[in-house]
């Protein structure tokens, strides 16, 4: 059988299949009768599980206090009051009782009373104790159901991971695991569980239907995730055909690894600029064996959710210092936190919000969290003492973040002036340009940055109204819509008018059958997984401006996307490596 799904980080595999529940929440919650001798055991569980819930909610409260002061830690004093709360008790106590339900079943119904309960009142406070009280709900099933917290699935060497969603924070933990491919039955194309898939190198597939029905643990899988699609138990034939094109794959990958340390320039000798896009020191390590430019985007969250608690100013500055010596004397663009909408931290609680990637995220987030950005931007402007490192600012969106961010750093360094520490004062500052108003900004934006990085992944999100994680529908997510080739077009050229510099690090910078057209856009600077790089070098390297520059001029006048894809597609099918035929096969 074989079964299609989309691409999201190309390679081949084969492997056999395990299913795994990834999606970092609970799912079932278990239910079962119980008599009135089993109902009582019931309640004793039920108030121990509120004990064992408390001593963990005191632990979190206390470290948030040290951490983010008295006022955060508040959030976690409600919960404690919710937890203890009798008429939570008495309900949970009445369905067991009364009702014969087990404890968690019990316990679920109680809070969900309760929170209809509480959204149904007028005053606003107690309205928004729902959230909290969600939240109360989950902490106790947590224990009643005894896996807290949630354990990431630890896949066998040379499993196929086969899931219905997939977290980020999960793909962060199977580096070096010998996972071999992963199939997910939502997922995005720019999520960051695929980012973080792609930058280690794992084959995936998103949008794969039913993928967790159709396919069973211990299924022997090929993950085409070149063609996008999966075969089940394949037969012999298939397989040694696929031992062809793993071949022609392999060969290909190492003459990819001629390229390390040759400059990336078009066949008509135009330098193009290829650093990498990092999360981890182990993605520096990966950029600097393939000797990127340097790090045009580290994504500092990532340091912060391998963490159970903030990082002090000196761990990070340790962090950051570990990171920028890999690629010295390469620059290293250091991303300050963008957490919030799927990149949470667990040991810091956001208000619940309905459409979070719309909510408090990136600058504004650390501009309502003051002393979380002065730690950051302090262990950022140490480093810049030694390290050429410059500080990137998320999700701007106008220049009041803008300006409100800038009068943070200068207090940083006027902290650490008046401590007689070194940094850099001319420290480069600049904008990512990843919300429509930053990229209709530009002109006055970059008379206050030193540079401009376009984040394509967010830009075409809220562009187009399409969500980039996916969801069950198809999604409109298309970083091909005319719209957004005519923005990155514009971006390019007012960056370079005003003379900022101004690179492009979303992930269409990241697919080599975008590389040409991205080119012929404008852009001379990318920063790309590093997993991607020396394809990316590879198409660069046998293209030409005057080509590129041709099909951008082209799929500029196209107004379609599908027409502009085919344009693009044909372009990419006359000089990919792997020819179309032998995919189709
Ligand atoms: C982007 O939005 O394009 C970007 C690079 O930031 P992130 O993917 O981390 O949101
Ligand atoms: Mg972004």
């Amino acid at each position: 059988m074989m079964i299609l799904g989309e691409v999201a980080s190309s390679g081949l595999a084969r492997g056999r299949a395990v299913l795994c529940d990834c999606a970092g929440k609970r799912t079932v919650v278990p239910q079962r009768r119980v008599g009135k001798v089993e109902a009582e055991m019931e309640i004793e569980r039920f108030d121990a599980a509120v004990a064992a819930a408390e001593v963990k909610l005191l632990e979190v409260q206390e470290k948030v206090h040290r951490t983010l002061g008295k006022e955060q830690a508040e959030i976690f004093e409600t919960q404690i009051v919710l937890m203890r709360d009798v008429h939570l008790h008495d309900t949970v106590r009445d369905l067991c009782l009364e009702k014969g339900m087990n404890v968690e079943a019990a316990v679920d119904a109680a809070i969900r009373q309760l929170m209809k309960l509480f959204g149904g009142l007028d005053d606003p406070y107690f309205r928004e104790r729902a959230a909290d009280l969600h939240d109360v709900g989950k902490r106790l099933l947590d224990h009643l159901v005894g896996d807290v917290p949630q354990a990431t699935p630890v896949p066998a060497e040379g499993s196929v991971i086969v899931t219905s969603e997939l977290l980020a924070s999960i793909v962060a933990q199977w580096e070096g695991q010998g996972v071999r491919a992963i199939i997910v039955e939502k997922g995005g194309l720019t999520a960051h569980a695929t980012i973080l898939a792609r930058s280690l190198g794992i084959p995936m597939l998103v949008h794969v239907p039913e993928a967790t029905r159709k396919i069973q643990t211990d299924d022997l899988l090929i993950v085409d995730a070149l063609a996008g699609r999966v075969f089940l138990n394949p037969q012999p034939e298939l397989l040694r055909r696929y031992d062809r094109l793993e071949a022609n794959l392999q060969m290909h990958k190492s003459a990819l690894k001629d390229l390390i340390g040759v400059p990336t320039v078009t066949r008509d000798g135009v330098d193009i600029k290829l650093s990498a896009n990092i999360g981890q020191t182990a993605d520096a390590a990966a950029a600097a064996n393939v000797k990127a430019d340097g790090v045009g985007l580290y994504r500092t969250e990532f340091v912060f959710a391998a963490q159970d608690q903030f990082p002090a100013e000196d761990e990070q500055y340790l962090f950051y210092r570990a990171t920028a010596d890999y690629l010295k004397p390469g620059e290293t663009v250091i991303r300050v936190l963008d957490v919030g909408s799927d990149k949470p931290l667990n040991y810091f609680p956001l208000p619940h919000e309905a459409n979070p990637a719309m909510g408090c995220r990136g600058t504004r987030l650390l501009l309502a969290h003051p002393q979380i950005l002065h730690t950051q931007l302090r262990a950022i402007l140490r480093l810049s003492a030694s390290h050429p490192v410059k500080i990137l600012l998320p999700m701007i969106d106008g220049l009041d973040d803008l300006r409100a961010a800038k009068t943070a750093i200068g207090r940083a360094k006027a902290e650490l002036a008046a401590e007689g520490q070194s940094f850099n004062p001319r420290i480069p500052v600049g904008a990512m340009i990843e919300t429509p108003s930053a990229a209709i900004l530009i002109e006055q934006l970059a008379d206050e940055v030193d540079f401009f990085s376009v984040g394509s992944n967010d830009l075409v999100q809220f562009l187009l109204a399409a969500d980039r994680l996916g969801g069950e529908m198809p999604s409109a997510y298309d970083p091909l819509h005319p719209a957004v080739i005519r923005v990155l077009a514009t971006l390019a050229t007012v960056a370079r008018s005003k003379g900022k510099p101004f690179s492009l690090c979303g992930e269409i910078a990241s697919d080599p059958a975008y590389a040409n057209l991205v080119i012929g856009l404008g852009f001379r600077s990318l920063s790309v997984s590093p997993g991607r790089l020396l394809d990316i070098k590879h198409a660069i390297c046998s293209t030409r401006l005057a080509d590129a520059e041709k099909l951008a001029g082209q799929v500029l006048t196209l107004s379609a996307t599908r027409d502009i894809r085919v344009c693009v597609q044909e372009d990419w099918a006359r000089r990919r490596p792997v020819s179309p035929a032998e995919l189709a096969t």
